[in-house]
């Protein structure tokens, strides 16, 4: 038997007379740069989440840049981010001539190490990027607190956390900026780059719609140094058309992750990920501890399942940053040599689930 990691196409095919039928109109309409799908969708997703203002750009990058770049920080400032993420979480900070102060995680639950936080503020912090890695999300009474007490700005990355919410309020909902990606695997995913940035604040929406186009909003007048981030006129007609599904594929997510939980809550060797309280996930990816994380991934390869590893090096460790002197962040390096992706899409049926998970028992049968 072979299980996937992903399935995008298994997705596709359950839309495709819509999704097709929507390609064909745009390609008609020639709308291409700009068209009235991208407003539609940032109407509907800044609905979605509950916020008042949503600007679509290139993709998840662009988002955390220009995010960062809008809120015209003093050259040194410094940003808090935790230690293990994608780049692109950082790759803003650095695009923008500010400082990375990279923070330990709460090996527990993924999330940024709230005491380690508060230890790395000094006069110079401006901004926490918060990451909701993996869909999960952590205390947001705690981080407002921290925010809110040494005058820092929230930064929200839910690159992984689509419709992801804490006492019932949205991600993307807390920070004075929130950074969204559409790349295709994500839980909403275009076909192609797409990304966005949501906030409730009036002018920082009115001078990213400026940065993302050039620096105009009206024709030929560039009033500011902007560049070209659009949002593709055909993925935001994509992604409108996703957004309608995006619940209810956040929902079998969480169905698939209750499998993964009933069938290996007895196998000691397996570390399952723990939800904090008053948080509903979206597992964007379901992701467990073992000490015998390669001997195990290549077990499952052997029997046609593809794992993963999000994210085998520690921010601090790739050579790009290698002359930032970033910290050294134990829980977090720890935790790039124990963690595994199980695989984890909406459609995965539960006869693959449990294939997956009968295999990672018998190899810890016969590893123990
Ligand atoms: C995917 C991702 C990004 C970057 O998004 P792109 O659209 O690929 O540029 C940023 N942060 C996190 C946490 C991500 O998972």
């Amino acid at each position: 038997m072979n299980v996937n990691f992903l399935y995008l196409k298994k997705n596709y095919l359950s839309i495709k007379d819509e999704i097709d039928q929507k390609i064909f109109q745009i390609l008609d309409k020639t709308n291409y740069i700009l068209g009235e799908e991208v407003k539609t969708f940032e109407t509907n997703f800044a609905n979605y989440l509950g916020i008042e203002y949503f600007v679509g750009v290139a993709n998840g990058t662009d988002a955390l840049e220009i995010a960062i770049q809008s809120l015209e920080l003093d050259n040194d400032s410094e940003i808090l981010v935790q230690d293990n993420t994608f780049i692109s979480t950082c790759l803003g900070i650095v695009y923008n001539n500010h400082k990375i102060v990279n923070c330990d995680i709460n090996p527990e639950t993924f999330m940024i190490n709230l005491d380690d936080v508060k230890n790395k503020i000094t006069s110079k912090t401006k901004v926490l990027i918060l990451v909701h890695l993996y869909g999960l999300v952590p205390n947001m009474d705690e981080v407002l607190k921290i925010c809110e007490e040494n005058n820092i700005i929230l930064v929200e990355d839910c690159a992984q956390a689509h419709g992801a919410s804490f006492k019932g309020r949205k991600v993307g909902t807390f920070g004075k900026l929130s950074c969204f990606s559409f790349y295709p695997g994500k839980n909403l995913g275009a076909y192609g780059d797409g990304g966005g940035i949501g906030t409730n604040d009036k002018l920082l929406y009115e001078k990213i719609s400026k940065i993302r186009n050039t620096g105009s909003i009206i024709k030929y007048e560039h009033e500011i140094i902007g560049r070209n981030s659009r949002l593709d006129t055909i993925q935001a007609g994509i992604l409108d058309i996703k957004l309608k599904y995006l619940d209810s594929n956040n929902e079998n997510r969480r169905n698939v992750a209750k499998i993964y939980y009933e069938q290996l809550k007895m196998t000691k060797e397996i570390e399952l990920p723990k939800v904090l309280e008053n948080v509903i996930p979206v597992w964007h990816l379901f992701v467990v501890k073992t000490d015998k994380r390669d001997d195990l991934k290549d077990f499952l390869t052997k029997n046609g399942i593809t794992t993963l590893i999000h994210y085998p090096k520690a921010i601090s460790e790739h050579g790009a940053f290698s002359n930032l002197n970033l910290f050294n962040c134990e829980n977090s390096l720890k935790t790039c040599k124990i963690i595994l992706s199980l695989p984890m899409y909406p459609e995965l049926d539960e006869t693959s689930i449990k294939y997956v998970c009968d295999k990672i028992k018998e190899f810890f049968q016969n590893n123990q």
